[in-house]
């Protein structure tokens, strides 16, 4: 089946639940044993409940891999990754990236002796001496939140898999709609599914999806054992996310490329960062490994950070506000909002400046948001 398709029907058989049409939410925390000794298919809402299973299913069908699990929030999903690897491991980590996961490798896991090493991934001569030692794990993110720069996903697969070591692919700003990591040759996708795969701003959750059956059994392990897993409700609410996940990704493309040319002219917009673009300098490695872009970006004001701040005082339907991928517009400053636990000289190799602002395009008429941005400009 294709992907529509999937994102409607896979995971759920309503002849299993009394004929109901859409998933039942399972509000229980434990289920009855059929008798002494014989547990039902499942027992303990932490290690399985059959709404998180729905959704789980059907991720992984969308992402194409052997299993998936859902997590009570992204940074939840990265928890249980990391807690995979023990002492004395690290990871290479592309150097700009979620402010979170700068913040879990640095603060969090560092204190644990699982080091992060941050390198620039656009360079694969960086990529593969770094790899010479002996990384357990390659930690992607394409494009990177909030620059958009690109990995080629394919080649530092095949690099890192030259050395033994595993690829991890946050794929939260494209969706399994715009891009597949393991189809381009990733071990495990990450996603907060509170961004786009959810797609309402209404809940948290997080995804990791598995190529590999082996690899699966440590996460479902871990996902009981550390007790990170979704609750039924949050579950039910991402699953409905999910079966309008194709319609509205193809409409944030294209509000969001029409707003990325129109402020590519606008004389207070010195850089616009979005790979649907020829003026990014990867625009040819996104036409070969996403299908399109999604609804969030980031552009730079000649004006510096009193423009900026201009800029997002003044908007009226965009909102000054965190996180990306629902129905509505947001608008931020990544250095003091978003990334504001990453270190000022990290940020400034990141490219995160003062005059850059992110913006998450929702399905508003894109008339609407351009002459919004128009008056606050
Ligand atoms: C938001 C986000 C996360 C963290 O997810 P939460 O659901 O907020 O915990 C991780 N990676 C990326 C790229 C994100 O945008």
């Amino acid at each position: 089946m294709n992907f529509k398709t999937l994102a409607i029907h896979a995971g759920h058989d309503p002849q299993e639940h009394m004929g109901a049409v859409m998933p039942p939410i399972y509000q229980t925390s434990t289920f009855a044993f059929r008798d002494v000794g014989q547990p039902g298919p499942y027992n303990y809402s932490r290690s399985g409940n059959p709404t998180r299973a729905a959704l789980e299913t059907c991720l992984a069908q969308l992402e194409g891999g052997a299993a998936g699990f859902a997590f009570a929030t992204g940074m939840a999903a990265e928890t249980t990754l990391l807690m995979m690897f023990s002492p004395g491991d690290h990871i290479l980590v592309q150097e700009d990236h979620y402010g979170g996961t700068y913040r879990i490798f640095s603060a969090v896991f560092a204190s644990k002796q699982i080091g992060a090493q941050f390198i620039n991934m656009r360079d694969l001569a960086q990529v593969k001496s770094a790899l010479a030692r002996g990384p357990k794990a390659v930690w992607v993110e394409s494009p990177s939140n909030p620059v958009m720069n690109l990995v080629d996903i394919h080649a530092v697969s095949e690099l890192a898999h030259q050395h033994g070591a595993l690829v991890v692919c946050d794929n939260t700003f494209l969706s399994p709609y715009f891009q597949n990591p393991l189809e381009l040759g990733a071990d495990i996708v990450l996603h907060s599914t509170t961004k786009y795969i959810n797609g309402h701003s209404d809940v948290l959750g997080g995804a990791l999806i598995l190529k590999d059956a082996a690899l699966a059994d440590k996460i479902k392990y871990l996902q009981n054992a550390l007790g990170t897993g979704a609750g039924p409700n949050d579950s039910f609410l991402i699953l409905r996310g999910v079966k309008t996940l194709a319609v509205r990704m193809e409409e944030h493309h294209r509000n969001a490329l029409e707003i990325a040319r129109w402020l590519e002219k606008h004389p207070a917009v010195s850089q616009v960062r979005h790979p649907g673009l020829e003026s990014h300098p990867q625009h040819e490695l996104a036409k070969r490994q996403m299908r399109g872009c999604g609804g969030t970006f980031s552009f730079r004001l000649r004006g510096g950070e009193a423009a900026v701040k201009r800029l997002l005082g003044r908007c009226r339907i965009f909102t000054l506000a965190e996180s990306l991928g629902g129905v509505e517009s947001l608008i931020e400053q990544p250095c003091t909002m978003t990334h504001a636990s990453v270190p000022c000289e990290v940020q400034e190799r990141m490219g995160v400046t003062p005059d850059l602002v992110r913006i998450s395009v929702g399905l508003e008429d894109v008339r609407d948001l351009i002459a919004d941005l128009e008056q606050a400009l």
